[in-house]
């Protein structure tokens, strides 16, 4: 059906929230995604301001030949297209969240931030399995997995939900865990939302008044010594460490702290939730490389995890490559050096190796679909778009990246969360996406429900 025949006021009519059609005031911002490089052309924008509106609108979408793709930021929207046909259907004005310090639970709906998850908890020396940034969305980072702070001590985010609320592609609401319809259950922790839309998640949330944590800091010039120091040492630290070391360029621009201004540096960044004594210890091996350029580490509030990485909270033309590597070999970290190490200039803000492992291999709490995941470390680049020129630039290096990669990648290459613009068979085992695929298929035959990912 052409989208200009619809008549969106039956919509606008039935739900307490907005619809903002496109040629209308207002579309042009409604439109926008946290990603700016999206650009997203949805004939009808939804502002859902309750569950119900969810559900009027799948409703509405399935009798007037539309699809519907959820979105709380649009942190992981630069995969969307142009969503002709489809309408834009924003959870954020969904941002409840409450907490049970009893059941060490949270229900958190499905447009709220982990920023908006931290403070609650942290009332009852709780923490969620957020990410390194507390600004990323709950839902998206958690239906695609989700590797936080505490993922090697915890797992997979998506491993800790306990139940999701949902409005499947019949328009009707349901309520799925362990029991009630475990094919979805499994599908839902970490295959990427689809075939339903999530209203709202019970997720685990863990002890943590206080962790030790933050960065130590080199000029670029020295990466070489600090690379080799880090692989050696992630050799021995326990699961309560998670760590990334990076590569970073920092622009030339005044919203920039003075002393990163301009600065190429090479930065370990860590979070340990053990004492403040057993910390010190671990990370003496690191400090003793060379005299850090800047030194942060020091125990912190459990709320402050989410800010520690100083990821950015503005919107911006972001794009961002993954590799899994099998192993931390000395081989990956050369390859790592030689793309963006001393003597070169990649478009790249940022290229980190992340170390995983731990639990996040277990089978054990079961992981759903996410895992278990047999790689010890990820590969992250991320750059600026911000001209077309620049776009292709980032774009040519995060291919370079791939192809120096590539021969220490396994049969799981990349991470949803970290990757939507691969296809999912890059980020599982075959027969996981075969089996998210019946389910999509046997639960929304028709593909009312969209996704930032697709199978092939
Ligand atoms: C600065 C930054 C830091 C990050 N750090 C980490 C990190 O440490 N660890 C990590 O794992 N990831 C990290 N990410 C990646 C992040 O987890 C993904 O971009 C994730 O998709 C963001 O979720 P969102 O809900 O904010 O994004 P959105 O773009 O709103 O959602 C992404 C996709 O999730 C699905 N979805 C969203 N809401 C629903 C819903 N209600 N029902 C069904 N499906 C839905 C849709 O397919 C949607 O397209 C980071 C990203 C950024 C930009």
């Amino acid at each position: 059906m052409s989208t200009a025949a619809v008549d969106h006021t039956p919509l606008r009519a039935a739900i307490a929230g907005d619809v903002v059609a496109r040629g209308e005031p207002g579309w042009e911002a409604a439109r926008q995604a946290w990603n700016l490089t999206a650009d997203q052309r949805p004939p009808l924008v939804v502002f859902a301001e309750a569950v119900d509106d969810v559900a009027a609108t799948v409703r509405f979408a399935s009798a007037n030949g539309l699809k519907v793709a959820p979105q709380s930021t649009g942190h992981g929207a630069t995969s969307m297209g142009d969503l002709a046909g489809t309408i834009l259907l924003k959870t954020s004005r969904l941002t409840a969240v409450s907490v049970d310090p009893a059941a060490r639970t949270a229900t958190v709906q499905a447009g709220a931030l982990w920023s908006d998850v931290v403070a609650p908890a942290a009332a009852h020396d709780l923490v969620g399995l957020h990410g390194f940034a507390a600004g990323v969305g709950v839902a998206g980072y958690t239906l695609g997995g989700g590797i936080g702070w505490l993922s090697r001590r915890e797992g997979f985010a998506s491993t800790h939900v306990r139940a999701f609320d949902v409005i499947g592609a019949d328009g009707e609401a349901h309520r799925i865990d362990a029991a009630s319809d475990p094919d979805l259950f499994w599908a839902l922790r970490g295959g990427g939302g689809r075939p339903v839309i999530v209203t709202s998640f019970e997720l685990e949330l863990f002890e943590l008044r206080e962790a030790f944590g933050g960065a130590l800091m080199w000029p670029i010039e020295q990466a070489e010594e600090v690379v080799e120091a880090y692989r050696e040492w992630t050799a021995s630290v326990p699961v309560e460490l998670t760590s990334t070391i990076k590569l970073l360029r920092f622009p030339s621009l005044p919203t920039v702290a003075d002393r990163l201004r301009g600065r190429a540096l090479v930065s370990i960044l860590l979070v340990f939730t053990g004492t403040e004594e057993r910390a010190e210890d671990l990370v003496a091996p690191l400090r003793a490389v060379a005299k850090p350029y800047l030194d942060t580490l020091a125990m912190v509030p459990g709320s402050a995890l989410g800010q520690l990485a100083g990821d950015p909270t503005n919107p911006l033309p972001a794009l961002g490559h993954a590799v899994l590597l099998d192993r931390m070999s000395r081989e990956a970290t050369e390859a790592f050096l030689a793309l963006a190490g001393p003597g070169t200039d990649p478009p790249l803000t940022s290229v980190e190796i992340r170390l995983l492992g731990g639990a996040l291999g277990e089978a054990d709490p079961d992981p759903g679909a996410a895992g278990p995941l047999d790689a010890e470390g990820l590969v992250y680049a991320a750059g600026a778009a911000t001209s077309r020129e620049a776009e292709e630039h980032v774009l040519a290096t995060m291919r370079e990246l791939g192809d120096r990669f590539a021969p220490f990648s396994g049969q799981r290459d990349t991470i949803l969360t970290f990757d939507e613009l691969r296809p999912m068979r890059d980020a599982f085992a075959p027969e996981v996406v075969d089996r998210l695929e019946a389910i999509t298929r046997e639960r929304d035959p028709d593909g009312l429900l969209v996704a930032n990912h697709v199978a092939d």
